[in-house]
């Protein structure tokens, strides 16, 4: 079922677009804008109007968000490096290319 929420940018209200603008004339307001939530299928347009607003919420609560999953190592990936020798669509000559293969299915 689709319904809306407010955008969760901390700023959304502050940026100057006429469809923030409501209210009657003397007392006008920009407003947060709306966003179409669908519980089907949520993602990061589902709680914010735009990339901007999903950055500026993101800055604003980082310590918090990283506590969700913090990385207190590095993570590896297994691969094969291959150097192969091509050639060049666009002109005579070849160039040597890096083919890096993953080896497993990492989790
Ligand atoms: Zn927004």
């Amino acid at each position: 079922m689709s319904e809306h929420v407010w955008c969760h940018g901390p700023s959304c209200h502050l940026s100057h677009t006429q469809d923030r603008i409501r209210g009657v004339k003397g007392s006008k307001v920009l407003r947060t804008r709306k966003v179409a939530f669908n519980s089907e299928h949520i993602h990061m347009y589902s709680y914010f109007c735009s990339q901007g607003c999903y950055n500026d919420f993101a800055n604003k609560h980082i310590e918090r968000v990283i506590a969700i999953a913090p990385r207190t190592e590095a993570l590896e990936t297994p691969i094969d490096v291959v150097k192969e020798q091509k050639q060049y669509g666009w002109r005579d000559g070849t160039y040597t290319d890096t083919v890096i293969t993953r080896v497993d299915n990492p989790s």
